[in-house]
């Protein structure tokens, strides 16, 4: 996400550091090389201008000059501007005063509106809504079937045309879902609507119709990140053919260079409200400008990290193993494999560390990182016997062998991995004594 841009904006901002006093000079060095970066990450044109003019302006006034550390000043000030080319403070959607709240999807067809229904969807139910999805989309041959398997993952329920009616009208299909949606209490109705691969006059009709019909309380434009320079026409389209409240940013987990997320609001003043990072229904979070911002100059977003991991963890599974080590018992391999399905549960581990302050600088073994490995360790632990992992002590040659052969690894890795595990058990063991004899972490007093 952004890493080009990062890794240029950063790069320049640390080349400031050390400096004294900023001559004007430095300044302006500084915004030229910010001002390419921006642009060759797509960024539109005229967001670029009014950026690094504020920037400019920013540091050379007395903030900067009467400042005890002046580098530190201008990445406050680069910091406060990306925030507010970023929308500011953070959207919020709209909930209506009288359910269900109606949130209608709009955008390019691949956009990753359906996708975005169902991440939605689940995301609302955890906030303890009670969402209904409805597919609008009756262009795309198999966007209902596709919402219908996302709704299924999500655990949330579609209202869809009955098949075999021919291809229906989606202002009605929308129409009968808010009814249901009122009628068996649902709170929240997202409708999907058809895209098509490029701006229409059709489209943009039939979204007004849907709109007019329904009167959504948000309407979401859904932007791939990927399109690069286009978002910002795209985004113009969408703003004068239908109107939207609030942006998403699919795709942010691609390649893209973040020109999307930096452009859009800028040209449309609609906040971004959410953002989309990977296929799965759980790559998905809130849209924070300021944190945002944060992990563009490489402070890291140990918020959203924290967020995550409280969202995902069981904690009566992680309080189970801890219970057991306070009382001095020995940390064994289930308690190992618990800990793993914890740590893969809460995603890519390459995504979490992303999100570590000054971890730039390791880039290349973070992307080196192979999320499979994690899988590969659960084989083999899934291989031993249950006397095995409770007494990994007594996993002999041959064992080690049967294990290896049993999933698919070499012995090699097996016996890494049990080296490994001691090396944690001694660890995991002085945590549990301290616990068990009531040192800081134990009874107070
Ligand atoms: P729609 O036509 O707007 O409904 O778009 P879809 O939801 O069908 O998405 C189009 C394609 O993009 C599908 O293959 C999705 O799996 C993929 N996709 C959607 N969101 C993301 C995302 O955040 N990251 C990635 N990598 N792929 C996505």
């Amino acid at each position: 996400m952004f890493d080009n841009l990062s890794d240029r904006i950063s790069k320049t901002l640390k080349g400031l550091r050390g400096q004294g006093r900023l001559t004007e000079a430095d300044i302006d060095k500084t915004v030229r090389e910010i001002r390419r970066a921006l642009l060759d990450a797509d960024v539109a044109v005229p967001v670029v201008r009014q950026f690094a003019s504020r920037v400019r302006e920013r540091a050379l006034g007395a903030e900067v000059s009467k400042a005890l550390n002046p580098a530190q000043q201008v990445v406050k000030i680069v910091h406060a501007e990306l925030v507010e080319i970023l929308g500011g403070a953070t959207g919020q959607l709209q909930f209506a005063k009288n359910p269900p709240t109606v949130i209608m999807l709009a955008g390019l067809q691949g956009a990753g509106k359906t996708t975005l229904a169902g991440k939605l969807a689940k995301h609302l139910k955890e906030e303890g809504h009670t969402p209904l999805l409805v597919a609008s989309d009756l262009q795309r041959p198999n966007a209902v079937n596709q919402l219908q398997i996302v709704g299924e993952r999500a655990g949330v329920k579609v209202f869809a045309p009955e098949p075999g009616n021919g291809v229906g009208d989606p202002v009605v299909v929308a129409l009968d879902g808010v009814a249901t949606a009122a009628r068996e209490q649902y709170d929240v109705v997202i409708v999907d609507t058809a895209g098509r691969l490029g701006v229409d006059e059709e489209m943009m009709q039939q979204a007004r119709d849907i709109r007019d019909a329904v009167e959504p309380h948000n309407i979401l434009f859904v932007v791939d990140a990927m399109i690069g320079q286009d978002a910002a026409r795209v985004a113009e389209a969408f703003r004068d053919g239908v109107g939207f409240t609030g942006v998403v940013l699919s795709k942010l987990d691609g390649d893209a260079r973040g020109g999307a997320a930096l452009s859009v609001t800028g040209i449309t003043d609609r906040p971004i409200l959410f953002a989309s990072t990977g296929e799965a229904l759980g790559d998905f979070e809130r849209f924070h400008p300021d944190r945002m911002a944060s992990r563009i100059l490489d402070m890291g977003d140990v918020l959203t990290l924290i967020e995550q991991a409280e969202k995902r963890m069981d904690r009566e599974e992680a309080e189970k193993v801890a219970s057991k080590l306070a009382q001095g018992e020995e940390f064994n391999l289930n308690d190992f494999m618990s800990m793993l399905q914890q740590i893969k549960s809460m995603g890519s581990m390459k995504k979490m560390l992303g999100m570590m302050p000054n971890m730039r600088q390791y880039k290349q073994a973070i992307d080196q990182f192979d999320d499979s490995m994690i899988t590969r360790i659960e084989a083999m632990v899934q291989s031993m016997t249950p006397f095995e992992r409770a007494n990994p002590k007594e996993i002999n040659g041959s064992r080690r062998a049967r294990i290896a052969k049993g999933s698919g690894t070499t012995v090699t890795e097996v016996n890494r991995l049990l080296d490994q595990f001691k090396q944690m058990q001694k660890m995991m063991g002085s945590v549990g004594r301290g616990m068990a004899g009531g040192g800081a972490m134990g009874a107070p007093g």
